[in-house]
């Protein structure tokens, strides 16, 4: 497992694999790893002959800088974690150095960047799509590995590689939850037990309303999530009905196309989101 620091300590690392057949698999990270992270290494493994991981709080992507500068780190046990899985390469990049030089291309990511997350988070996809612009530009992998749990973020991955980098697949693994239901994520570090278990209820119903769109009306599938939220005490961004990748906002059930019941909350000062698919047919991408 060997760690690059720098642009060019990958660069070199990598330049001996140009030209050869050999697939590279990258999992793109921020650190704070845990099984939902470790699961797409796992894939990565799996299916590529190379396995790129990279740990990177990449800033351009926080709309606030608390939230920045809370965001769990926890390297050393990270890197511990990732030794029995050994990946080929961990890179451990400075934001000066990644960004450095870096002129970006055209980014036309409407209507993603306009809806739900890209509504309540503005100028986050772009910082996403910036920062994978600069590691696919550098790493040239044949596979990307991403996790459900961040749906639109892996809408906006397709849109990206189907314009910048068409030779590059997007593998989607499913959300690893916890066996509350609660979806993995670092930000559950800063949750409180009790806002946790709450939580895993939401994570629960949602698991449980997907299963009745197209069986029951949306708006009441709608109503009780917002009940649900309302009733923890807790702050709802959003609880849609959304089509994959387009992101349309759906008022009923579509079952010829994939969709997703896709929701955003504040849990006390930590924003948590999740999403179910619908029944219907999967995307492509989806690892199921
Ligand atoms: P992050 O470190 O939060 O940027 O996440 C890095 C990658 O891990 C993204 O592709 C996420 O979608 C994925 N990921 C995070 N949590 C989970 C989870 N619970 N299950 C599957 N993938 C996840």
């Amino acid at each position: 497992m060997y760690l690059a620091k720098s642009r060019e300590t990958l660069a070199d690392y990598l330049k001996p694999l140009l030209n050869k057949s050999i697939r590279i698999g990258f999992v793109p990270t921020m650190g704070a790893l845990h099984k939902g992270h470790l699961t797409l290494v796992e894939h990565a493994k799996r299916n590529s002959d190379f396995v790129v991981v990279s740990i990177f709080v990449n800033r351009r992507q926080f709309n606030h800088l608390e939230d920045f500068k809370s965001y769990p780190r926890s390297l050393r046990q990270d890197l511990d974690l990732l030794q029995h899985f050994q990946p080929d390469v961990v890179f451990l990049p400075e934001e000066e150095d990644l960004f450095s030089q870096v002129q970006f291309p055209d980014f036309p990511l409407y209507p993603l960047d306009t809806v739900l997350e890209g509504a309540f988070r503005p100028g986050h996809f772009r910082g996403v799509a910036e920062v994978l612009w600069v590691f696919f530009t550098l790493i040239r992998p044949h596979r990307v590995f991403m996790g459900q749990k961040d749906l639109q973020q892996c809408a906006v991955v397709e849109r990206l590689l189907q314009r910048h980098f068409p030779e590059i697949q997007l593998l989607m693994i499913p959300t690893v939850r916890e066996t509350s239901g609660l979806a993995m994520s670092s930000r559950n570090l800063l949750l409180s037990p009790e806002d946790k278990d709450k939580a895993a209820a939401i994570s629960r119903l949602v698991l449980k309303c997907a299963e009745q769109v197209g069986h029951e009306p949306w708006p009441a599938l709608q109503q009780m999530l917002q009940d649900e939220i309302q009733r923890a005490g807790f702050n709802s961004d959003y609880v849609a009905l959304v089509s994959y990748p387009d992101f349309l906002v759906l008022s009923k059930h579509d079952p010829l196309n994939p969709q997703a019941i896709c929701i955003a909350y504040h849990a006390g000062k930590v924003r948590l989101i999740d999403n179910a698919w619908a029944p219907g047919p999967l995307p492509p991408s989806f690892l199921a």
